[in-house]
Order: C-alpha cells, then sequence, then structure tokens
C-alpha cells in the first residue's frame, strides 16, 4: 500500500497531525495499534484526571465547548474527547494495526505493520512521550516480597496489600498516587528527588490560566538557555480535582505522608536515601517564587492587578528534622513499590539510524534527523506546553508547513534535511 504520509498513533498528536494534513490534501494514513486515544484506555489509573482545565483542551479545528470549562476531565471523558475529535476531523485511522518497523526506502520510508506494509514519503512519529516506566537499574534489587507497580500497572488501591507503600518520586504522577494510597488508610512513605512546586490556584486564578497569560507554557525551544536540561525537567506536583486541591509537599505531609530523600541505591534489601531532601525542597521553593514573580510582572503589566487579589506567597516546604536515610525492604514495613520515578518512548521498532546515546529521536523542534520524518508529543518538542493536549495544537500546525515544504521540495528543507 502506497501513502504520502503514514502517522503512527492515533493519540490527540497524531490526530492533530492528520487534520492539519487534510487542510493541505495531504493523503494520509493513521496506524494505530489498539483504539483511538488508547493510551488513555489502557495505560492510566482509574481515579486520574487531567491536570490540564477543559477550556485548555484544544486541538487544531476542535475545542471543548461543555458547560464546565474550569473543571477537569476523567479518564472516560479524555477518551470521549479524542474520539469525537477523531470522527470530527474524519481521520483516516486503521486501528488494530500495531508498526512492528519502519525503515528507510529509496522514495521515503518502508513501514511495516502486522497487517501489511506501507511505503510513503514521509512519516510522523506520534506514539508518544510516555509508553514505558523510567525504572533505575537497582529496581532488580527490591526482596521478592515486596509488590513492585508503575504508573502504568497500578490502578487503585484496591489493588494493594494491606501495609506500608513507598511511592518513589514526586513528580504529578508521584505525589497524585501517593495522596490517593494515603488516604486509602495504607501508610506512605515518599522518595523525594528534584520537582517541581506548583499550586493548583494562585491569586483567585488557575495556575495554568497564569501560566498560558504570562507566556511561560509557549516559550519555545530555540529560546531556552538549556534544552536538553528543559527536556528533562520533571512534570509540576498538579492534581485535576473538583475541589481545585493543591498536593505539594505540604499538602501530603499534612495527611500524613513521609517524607524520604531520593532512592539512591537498593542494597542487601535496604532502601538507601539521599541526603539531599531539604535542598531539594528549598529549590523547588525558590523557583516557585520567581514563576509566582513572572505571573506578577504580567499581571501588572496585562492590567490584572485591579482584577484579582493582591500576590501572596506559599509557606515554604516542611520538611522533617531527620528524614530517614535507610529503609529495610525486607522487614514487613513497606509491602508494595510503585514505581513514579517518569516514564520514556518505545523505539524498539524505529529501525532508521535517527537515535541518539538515549535511545532518543534526534530532532530539531520535531523535524526528525532524517529526511521526511517528524515527531509530535514530545516534552518541549517546539515549545513548553508541547506534551499537553494544547501543545499539539500548534506544533501539528508547525510540521504540517515543514512536512508540506519537503513534499514541495522547496529547497531549503531538501538541503536541511540533507545536512542531517
Ligand atoms: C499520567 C499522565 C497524565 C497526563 N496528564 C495530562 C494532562 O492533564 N493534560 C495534558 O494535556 N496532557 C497530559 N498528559 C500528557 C499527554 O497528553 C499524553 O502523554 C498524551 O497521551 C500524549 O499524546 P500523544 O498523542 O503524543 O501520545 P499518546 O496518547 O500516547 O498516543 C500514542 C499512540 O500511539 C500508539 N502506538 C504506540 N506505538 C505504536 C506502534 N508501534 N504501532 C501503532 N501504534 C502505536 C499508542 O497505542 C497510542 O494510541 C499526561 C500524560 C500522562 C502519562
Amino acid at each position: 500500500m502506497r501513502t504520502t504520509t503514514v502517522i503512527i498513533g492515533a493519540g490527540h498528536g497524531g490526530l492533530a497531525m492528520s487534520r492539519c494534513l487534510s487542510e493541505r490534501s495531504i493523503d494520509h494514513v493513521v496506524l494505530e495499534r489498539g483504539e483511538v486515544a488508547n493510551s488513555w484506555r489502557t495505560e492510566r489509573w482509574d481515579s486520574l484526571r487531567l491536570l490540564t482545565p477543559n477550556w485548555q483542551c484544544r486541538l487544531p479545528g476542535y475545542s471543548y465547548e461543555g458547560d464546565d470549562p474550569d473543571g477537569f476531565m476523567t479518564m472516560p471523558e479524555v477518551i470521549d474527547f479524542i474520539t469525537t475529535y477523531a470522527k470530527a476531523v474524519a481521520a483516516p485511522v486503521q486501528t488494530g494495526t500495531t508498526v512492528t518497523s519502519v525503515r528507510r526506502a529509496d522514495d521515503g520510508y518502508r513501514v511495516t505493520t502486522d497487517q501489511g506494509e506501507w511505503h510513503c514519503a514521509t512519516v510522523v512519529l506520534a506514539t508518544g512521550a510516555f509508553n514505558v516506566p523510567h525504572i533505575p537499574a537497582f529496581a532488580t534489587a527490591v526482596p521478592s516480597s515486596v509488590t513492585a507497580l508503575s504508573p502504568l500497572t497500578y490502578r487503585n488501591p484496591s489493588q494493594l496489600d494491606d501495609g506500608g507503600v513507598l511511592v518513589v518520586g514526586a513528580s504529578a504522577t508521584g505525589v497524585q498516587i501517593a495522596h490517593e494510597i494515603q488516604c486509602s488508610g495504607r501508610p506512605v512513605t515518599l522518595a523525594v528527588g528534584e520537582h517541581v512546586r506548583g499550586p493548583r490556584v494562585y491569586r483567585g486564578r488557575d495556575i495554568h490560566w497564569w501560566m498560558e497569560g504570562a507566556g511561560v507554557l509557549d516559550e519555545r525551544y530555540d529560546e531556552v538557555d538549556d534544552i536538553v536540561r528543559a527536556r528533562r525537567v520533571p512534570s509540576m506536583q498538579l492534581v485535576g480535582t473538583p475541589e481545585r486541591a493543591t498536593y505539594d509537599l505540604n499538602a501530603l505531609t499534612g495527611i500524613g505522608v513521609q517524607l524520604v530523600g531520593k532512592l539512591a541505591a537498593i542494597r542487601d534489601a535496604r532502601a538507601l536515601f539521599s541526603g539531599s531532601l531539604r535542598n531539594k525542597c528549598e529549590l523547588a521553593d525558590l523557583k516557585l517564587g520567581r514563576l509566582l514573580d513572572t505571573i506578577d510582572e504580567w499581571a501588572t503589566a496585562a492590567g490584572y492587578d485591579d482584577e484579582v487579589p493582591p500576590p501572596h506567597r506559599f509557606a515554604p516546604t516542611t520538611v522533617p528534622e531527620r528524614p530517614r536515610l535507610g529503609l529495610d525492604l525486607g522487614g514487613g514495613e513497606i509491602r508494595t513499590i510503585i514505581w513514579a520515578t517518569g516514564f520514556r518512548p518505545d523505539y524498539s521498532w524505529l529501525d532508521v539510524d535517527v537515535l541518539d546515546a538515549k535511545s532518543m529521536v534526534r530532532h530539531d523542534g520535531g523535524v526528525a534527523d532524517s529526511p521526511g520524518m517528524y515527531l509530535i508529543g514530545m516534552p518541549f518538542l517546539r515549545r513548553r506546553k508541547s506534551s499537553f493536549i494544547d501543545g499539539a495544537r500548534d506544533d501539528a500546525q508547525d510540521l504540517a508547513v515543514e512536512l508540506a515544504a519537503f513534499l514541495d521540495g522547496d529547497g531549503a528543507t531538501r538541503a536541511r534535511a540533507a545536512a542531517r
């Protein structure tokens, strides 16, 4: 089978690309191993809601139009939103089709699937940034008496044995899961490394409303000092709840979660925590202060000071006087460990020389280091918001321009591709 562009993945990223290619009459197909919105159907825990507000669910040619713009979608609502989008833009999705290999061919790419082979001039990798949990190598030293889970296998507290739970990682995923499990009556110890603190509401408005207004979410990949580092910054500690709750470390300590430093090693069944907890928390408090300074400056410049409550600052993170530095994992205190240590994309099917030493696609703002190959949905791909649903709106439009120019044989684009 032949088409101009194969898009791999029917999450919102692939669908947004589909819509932008259709707009330009570029013939394409979207190949999806599961159903549309597969990640949201199969890889998320039960209670998860989006941490981005409904009004921010915007895709090319489509946006949230319900009666709760300030609310946060549940998983069934997200699946419905994305499925409705696929229909609205008439995306040519072929579901139940797993891509097993992508190879260079003379005239573009050969895409092999379990349902046959496609030949195309251009290919868009929209397979997601969060396919597999990123778990440290020393995880193999966890004693067999402790059940190990990741955010992809955790569903709800009822699946856990009674007893203590060690949650490793305190970004959005870790704090949400820690909160839920502590509330279920299982005592949680939370290992905290580098993290980004964020209040749900500041000066009466959602933090995402402020970050969007102040231009923080639109910051471009070619404007930041260190894009490699920026792409690795953990997600902000946010949760979307009807109560607009903040789940920062103070909130977790308030319900009884015990904080420890970053999990550095496991030796002789003993978890060893770094002594850096206080430093990490002070750094996160400092960075929160800087973010709020940016927001306050913008609020003044944009004339909001008379409309919203005055600036204020949040209490510093309370750190235990002497956090535990070790924990016996074999002694029965901990029955479950949850690795909320981040995710990675899976490119095991990509047979093109385009991966760097860390198995990430080499790219410049989503234009991959292989002619006619594009990437969407990665953290800070083109903008700080790139891995959010809202990020695909601008990124897909930009990448469709790049892809169309490549097909048109635009000299500069071809030269750039050839030089890669
Ligand atoms: C826990 C969690 C919470 C999040 N919360 C929010 C939030 O509140 N707001 C927000 O805006 N964003 C959120 N995100 C980020 C983001 O929206 C998601 O990661 C989103 O799923 C990325 O969209 P995508 O289309 O790039 O990838 P995905 O939605 O992951 O879609 C990729 C698709 O590719 C398919 N695929 C993969 N490999 C193959 C293959 N070999 N062959 C065929 N198909 C394949 C998958 O089945 C999947 O359907 C969250 C992410 C996570 C992990």
